[in-house]
């Protein structure tokens, strides 16, 4: 057995070798839990829980840290743009709405710490626009750009307990992950919930027998958005009764809340007594910037009209609409963005020492044919890869110091894509 000698004293008090001492924290005795350092009148703590002691110390200190970080310099408004800037074209709008909100929601939690007979209400956030015109991509930068933990989930994938499908604590669940279980920083993580424009409405619903998407359902959103204590299961899954829940606070979590709401700018039309139909000849592109136009005047009441429910529009009061990227926006989402795709690409290819090049037609084809399939930025990916596939497939056979260009052509597949060596093609 170790002897308390061995432990070198500390000012106030040293080892000890009594053998009936026990340790004045967990009551383990010596003979259990070797030697203990005892402190003035009696007073011993064992090797445990010193360390348990210290892993509390070392939370407490990190949490202030990242406190004291946060509340002492939230991003202005203005800062906070210019972060999305560097990731998110256009919708210059939505930025600015949606960075005032933050920078609100932000000050909100420092006056939280005060106090101050003034409580400032919540502001959750709801992002109106179509399919891959940026929703989630604000959502995630704007996280990336406060150093908060972020987490998307989808509102139609959510069911009563008991029901195939995601509980609502889930969601926060997976906030939890995303900070590494630290509660405290999951608790002012932003969370993006997808598709809210399809709660409430239960005509879909697979289930002949019951509602299990309606209003229990409703009701846990809500709750959960407005700021309560919810139980969230470590595990995951459902809820088994032996997991010993995590009681997480959503309170100060920013909820920022997705959906297409097809046919919503028909209603804000009507509201302002406008025929939707283009009448020049440019149709196509005068209903465009028409849909964008619309959009920017959403108000609740269209919300209302639409058929989400007036419990849940309370509960985001900020409106950011957001207008569907055209051939020039979707071009410039392909060439300027931090990770455009375009640099991802000219990454690739550089790590095999050649360069690539993509000239403004094949761009422009790349565009068109994403604007073509309706489905916004999201498609422009699948058609560059496609592009791409038989050139990255030789890539690495080709030798180094070549040059490729991405034409119009390759990208209708009209020509396939032909290496020049460095030298000639600067020559040329
Ligand atoms: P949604 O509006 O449907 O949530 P996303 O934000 O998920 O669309 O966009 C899908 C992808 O398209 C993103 O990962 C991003 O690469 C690209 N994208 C969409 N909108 C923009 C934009 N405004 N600027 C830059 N990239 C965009």
């Amino acid at each position: 057995m170790p002897s308390g000698r061995e432990i070198t004293g500390t000012r106030r008090g040293g080892g000890t070798n009594k053998k009936n001492a026990f340790c004045s924290f967990c009551r383990k005795s010596y003979r259990d839990v070797g030697p203990l350092v005892e402190g003035p009148g009696d007073v011993y703590i064992c090797g445990e829980c010193i360390e348990l002691c210290q892993s509390i110390l070392e939370q407490e200190r990190r949490r202030r840290g990242t406190k004291k970080q946060l509340f002492t310099k939230i991003p202005t408004p203005r800062e906070i743009v210019e972060a999305l800037d560097e990731y998110v074209i256009g919708q210059d709008y939505a930025k600015r709405v949606l960075a005032v909100a933050v920078h609100s929601h932000y000050k909100r939690l420092v006056a939280g710490e005060e106090d101050s007979d003034v409580e400032i209400d919540k502001s959750n956030i709801l992002l109106v626009g179509p399919t891959g015109c940026g929703k989630t991509l604000l959502a995630r930068t704007l996280a990336r750009s406060l150093n908060v933990p972020f987490a998307i989930g989808d509102a139609t994938t959510l069911t009563e307990a008991g029901y195939v499908g995601e509980d609502v604590e889930n969601l926060l669940l997976k906030l939890l992950h995303a900070a590494d279980f630290d509660l405290e920083a999951a608790q002012r993580g932003v969370l993006y919930i997808d598709e809210i424009d399809k709660i409430g409405k239960t005509s879909q619903n697979v289930s002949i027998t019951r509602d299990v998407s309606g209003e229990g359902v409703q009701q846990a959103l809500l709750k959960m958005l407005e700021g309560t204590v919810a139980n969230v299961p470590p595990q995951g899954g459902r809820k088994h009764p032996e997991q010993q829940y995590i009681q997480m606070d959503t309170t100060n979590i920013l909820f920022v809340c997705g959906g297409t709401f097809v046919g919503l700018d028909k209603i804000i039309a009507k509201r302002l007594g406008q025929r939707t139909i283009g009448f020049n000849q440019q149709q196509e592109m005068a209903g465009e910037v028409e849909q964008a136009e619309l959009l920017a005047q959403v108000t609740s009441d269209d919300l209302m009209e639409f058929g989400l429910i007036p419990e849940l529009i309370g509960r985001v009061p900020v409106l950011a609409p957001l207008a569907p990227l055209h051939t020039e926006a979707l071009m410039r989402v392909l060439r300027e963005p931090k990770n455009a795709l375009t640099k991802q690409y000219q990454r690739l290819f550089s790590m095999e020492d050649a360069d690539l090049h993509f000239t403004d037609g094949a761009l422009r084809a790349i565009a068109q044919r994403a604007q073509n399939q309706e489905t916004g930025a999201r498609g422009l990916r699948a058609i560059i890869e496609n592009a791409m596939m038989e050139i990255m497939f030789e890539l690495p056979e080709q030798g180094p110091g070549h040059t490729y260009e991405v034409t119009e052509d390759v990208i209708e597949g009209r020509a396939e894509m032909i290496p020049v060596p460095r030298a000639q093609n600067k020559s040329a």
